[in-house]
C-alpha cells in the first residue's frame, strides 16, 4: 500500500523511480529527474505535469536557497532608510491590534518604498493599487478575541504595515476550518494577490498533487500565510512586516486547533517559531507551537520543488512523516 501510494505520488511529481532488484521499498534507489517535458508531451492538457517555471525566479542569495521559496530578498539599504521610521509606527499599529487600542496605523510617518528601481506598472502587469476601501480604523475588539467573520474582516481592512499600499487584495487563508492539519505559507504571490486566495500558482498547483499523494485532499487542510498581502516583487516580508501580521495567523491557528503545523519554507518557520536557524537545521524533527504545544514540522516550500527538483525525494520524506503523524490521531 505504502509502496503503491509511493509510486502514485512521485509520478504526480514528475519523478522517475527504479528499484534495485532483491531490495525491499525502503532501500529503493531513487533517481529524480525533471521529466515534466515529457509528461507534458504524454498529456499535453493535463495541468498536472505542467511544470511553468515562469514564475519560478532564481535565489538571489543563498540564504533563500534552502526552501523558502521563490523570493527575492529585500533592498536592505532602502529597508535600513525606511525601517527606523515605519518600525514605530508598525508596532504601535501591531500593538493596536492585540490590545484593540485606539491607534492608527496613518498617524505614523508612512514608509516610503524601496529606494530600488521598481518596474513601472506596465511592466509588471499589475497595477499597484490604493486600498481605498480599508476603514484605517482598528478591530474595536482585540485580534485575540475575535472570532472567523471578524478575523476576517480585519485583514481585508488591515493597513498596520506597508504592504497594504500596493496589495489587489489580501489573502486570509482557505480551506477547513476545523481541519488537523493546516499549513502555514510564507506570503501572497502575484495569482494568490490577484485571487485572494493561498497557494493558487504552480506552487500552489503542486503542493494539492502533494497532499493526494497521502490521501488528503486539499479541502480538508487548512492553508495559511505569515503575511497577508503580497510583498512587492515577490522580495521577502521585512522583519517589521511580519511582526505586523503575526497576530492574524496565530489567531487563525487558534480558531482552527489544527493538530498539526506544517510550515512550508524557511520564513514561514522561522516567523512562527521565532527562531533564525535554517531550515536546514528546523527541517527533519519536530518543534511545537503555543501553549497547547501544537506539534509542528518544517518542510521545503513547494516552489523549491520546482526550482530544485532533485529535492522531491526529501519532500517525500516529510510528506510521509505527516501523514504517519495524521494517522495515530484519534478519528
Ligand atoms: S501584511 Fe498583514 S499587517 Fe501588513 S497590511 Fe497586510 S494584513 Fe495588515
Amino acid at each position: 500500500m505504502e509502496r503503491a501510494r509511493s509510486r502514485q505520488y512521485l509520478k504526480a511529481m514528475g519523478v522517475v523511480l527504479w528499484r534495485q532488484r532483491g531490495t525491499d521499498a525502503d532501500a529503493m534507489s531513487v533517481a529524480v529527474e525533471n521529466d515534466w517535458a515529457l509528461e507534458d508531451a504524454a498529456a499535453p492538457s493535463s495541468p498536472h505535469f505542467v511544470a511553468n517555471t515562469s514564475d519560478v525566479r532564481a535565489p538571489q542569495h543563498p540564504a533563500n536557497e534552502q526552501g523558502s521559496g521563490p523570493r527575492v530578498q529585500p533592498n536592505t539599504q532602502s529597508a535600513k532608510s525606511t525601517s527606523s521610521s515605519a518600525h514605530a509606527g508598525i508596532a504601535a499599529a501591531r500593538a493596536a491590534l492585540l490590545q484593540g487600542a485606539p491607534a492608527s496605523p496613518r498617524t505614523t510617518t508612512p514608509a516610503k518604498p524601496p529606494a530600488s528601481t521598481p518596474p513601472a506598472a506596465s511592466q509588471t502587469g499589475v497595477k499597484p493599487k490604493q486600498n481605498t476601501s480599508a476603514t484605517n480604523q482598528p478591530p474595536a475588539t482585540p485580534v485575540t478575541d475575535l472570532d472567523w467573520p471578524a478575523l476576517e474582516s480585519a485583514v481585508a481592512n488591515c493597513q498596520a504595515c506597508q504592504l497594504c499600499t500596493r496589495r489587489n487584495r489580501t489573502v486570509f487563508g482557505s480551506g477547513d476550518r476545523q481541519a488537523s492539519l493546516m499549513l502555514v505559507g510564507e506570503a501572497p504571490g502575484a495569482d494568490e494577490d490577484r485571487q485572494g486566495e493561498p497557494f493558487v500558482g504552480n506552487a500552489g498547483q503542486l503542493l494539492t498533487r502533494m497532499l493526494t499523494a497521502i490521501e488528503l485532499p486539499r479541502e480538508q487542510v487548512y492553508i495559511g500565510n505569515i503575511i497577508k498581502c503580497r510583498p512587492p516583487y515577490n522580495r521577502d516580508p521585512q522583519p517589521e512586516e511580519i511582526a505586523a501580521c503575526r497576530a492574524f495567523i496565530e489567531r487563525q491557528i487558534e480558531l482552527v486547533e489544527p493538530h498539526l503545523l506544517v510550515c512550508l519554507g524557511r520564513i514561514a518557520a522561522q516567523a512562527l517559531l521565532q527562531t533564525s536557524a535554517s531550515l536546514r537545521d528546523l527541517r527533519g524533527r519536530w518543534h511545537s507551537f503555543g501553549p497547547s504545544q501544537i506539534p509542528v514540522l518544517v518542510t521545503y516550500h513547494p516552489s523549491y520543488y520546482l526550482r530544485s527538483p532533485t529535492e522531491k525525494a526529501r519532500g517525500w520524506d516529510d510528506l510521509q512523516q505527516i501523514a504517519r503523524r495524521l494517522r495515530k490521531l484519534p478519528h
